[in-house]
């Protein structure tokens, strides 16, 4: 903790996987033995740097880069970009972390990392995101490659920075290297499904638990919070499933709408016009804007939190209880805060934490690195298929381990210790590195 003072969400994400690893130990006293957990929580590599770039008007911006390379053991690092003005090295390396506990669970042989930039794309123009994506992949080409690094998408990396981030790396490197990013365009090596894949996944994660229980989707109300890639097709996945995905929010506040959200406004509003979200409620009679406020407020029986960390706190888990909420799947990282988390597991609700809940878009990517790889491109239908069987492997290996140590149905226990020990016995056989 001294090492990393100040770095709160860090030691959040570190604690949380830590506190629940007791069993896994008593059972692999050669993990501590080999200093496995002092050498887990502290970075490969971490890499700062200085992102120089001109608005359109002409005035010299600067912002502050990062990619913190965190653990090899499994594989090449492998883990999104974050473009938002709350990037830091504490947000940076919490992402890192849960990064390398969700690629082991996807068994793609990944390591885990993860970037970003504290700079802020709403508002600025394509051409300002293009030159600020070309600066931060002039510094960072050095250090990613196929295999080596593949940085993919996160919060305000998308498609379009994709595009320019690969542009810029293809033209320093004189060479087309598909696989050292993902994420891309569908019509120049990107995968079929990468866009949908981290939202449908959490829901697919919250089907598997459902049906475990004898319950499903179907007939069920459904409160989601974000509107950007991962909430619209967790949204989407609900409503194919037949339930009924109620509301959508943004920095801004949140849209309730009655009739469940209708998919066409609301990527036409988010996605193509990167408007605020109260424009979907003045487009739709059956919906309604609140400002500020909190989607937890809704009643429903399912619960997607889809935006970003800490987003659902003890209060707003209350709330969820008092309204009868059955099953909580995380879509976002670390969205729940470990108090809420409590709340849902004492309580008896089915509660999938992100790193195995949000495991399929890494898993995508992966899919999206084997195919440059071998030079070919899947169909929709078998991209989906291959993601619907991942996450039922992660849903089936974390019950599992959770049965395993004692707490059936703890899919906290459960994915952090299938994960950890996958982790860990690499780097016991790779030895003291
Ligand atoms: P997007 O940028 O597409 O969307 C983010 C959404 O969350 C926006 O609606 C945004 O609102 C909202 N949001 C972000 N920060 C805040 C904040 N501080 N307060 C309130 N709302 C906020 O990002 P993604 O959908 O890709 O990512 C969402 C979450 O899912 C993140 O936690 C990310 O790490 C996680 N994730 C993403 C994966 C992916 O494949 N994209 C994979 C696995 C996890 P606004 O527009 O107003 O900022």
């Amino acid at each position: 903790e001294t090492r990393n003072s100040g770095e709160a969400e860090f030691l959040q994400a570190a604690r949380e996987v830590l506190e629940t690893l007791a069993p896994v130990l008593a059972e692999h006293p050669e993990f501590i033995e080999a200093g496995i957990l002092e050498r887990l929580v502290e970075p490969e590599r971490q890499l700062i740097f200085r992102v120089p770039w001109t608005d359109d008007a002409g005035r010299v911006r600067v912002n502050r880069g990062f990619r913190v390379q965190f653990n090899s053991a499994l594989g090449p690092y492998k883990g999104g970009l974050r473009f938002h003005p709350t990037v830091n090295l504490s947000v940076v390396k919490f992402l890192g972390f849960e990064q390398i506990f969700k690629n082991a669970l996807t068994s793609q042989r990944i390591g885990g990392g993860k970037g970003g930039s504290d700079f802020d794309p709403s508002g600025r123009s394509d051409a300002e995101v293009m030159r600020f994506c070309q600066s931060f992949m002039t510094e960072l080409v050095h250090r990613i490659g196929e295999h080596t690094d593949i940085p993919a998408g996160d919060i305000g990396v998308g498609a379009r920075e994709i595009g320019y981030l690969f542009g810029q790396y293809r033209r320093i490197t004189q060479r087309y290297e598909a696989g050292v990013l993902t994420g891309k365009g569908v019509g120049w090596g990107g995968a079929e499904v990468r866009t949908e894949a981290t939202g449908y996944g959490a829901v697919f994660f919250a089907e598997e638990m459902l049906l475990r229980a004898g319950e499903a989707i179907e007939g069920r109300h459904a409160v989601v919070s974000g509107s950007g890639n991962v909430a619209t097709y967790a949204i989407e996945k609900i409503q194919q499933l037949g339930g009924r995905a109620l509301t959508a929010s943004d920095s801004s506040g949140y849209i309730v709408d009655e009739e469940g959200i209708d998919l066409e406004v609301l990527k036409q509003v988010k996605g193509v016009e990167r408007a605020r979200i109260s424009e979907y409620a003045a487009r739709r009679p059956s919906a309604r804007f609140v400002a500020g406020g909190s989607v937890w407020d809704v009643p429903a029986q399912l619960a997607f939190p889809c935006a970003t960390q800490n987003e659902l706190d003890a209060e707003a888990a209350r709330t969820l209880l008092k309204n009868g909420v059955r099953a909580v799947s995380e879509g976002a990282n670390m969205p729940t805060t470990p108090e809420a988390v409590e709340l849902f597991q004492g309580a008896g609700v089915l509660f999938a934490p992100g790193k195995a809940a949000n495991a399929g878009g890494v898993a995508t990517s992966a899919l999206e690195m084997s195919q440059n790889a071998a030079r070919s491109r899947w169909d929709r239908d078998k991209s989906e298929s291959r993601l619907h069987g991942i996450m039922r492997d992660v849903h089936e290996a974390s019950y599992a381990a959770s049965e395993r140590y004692g707490r059936p149905g703890d899919y906290v226990l459960g994915a952090n210790s299938a994960a950890f020990v996958t982790v860990a016995q690499a780097m016991l056989e790779q030895g003291v590195i």
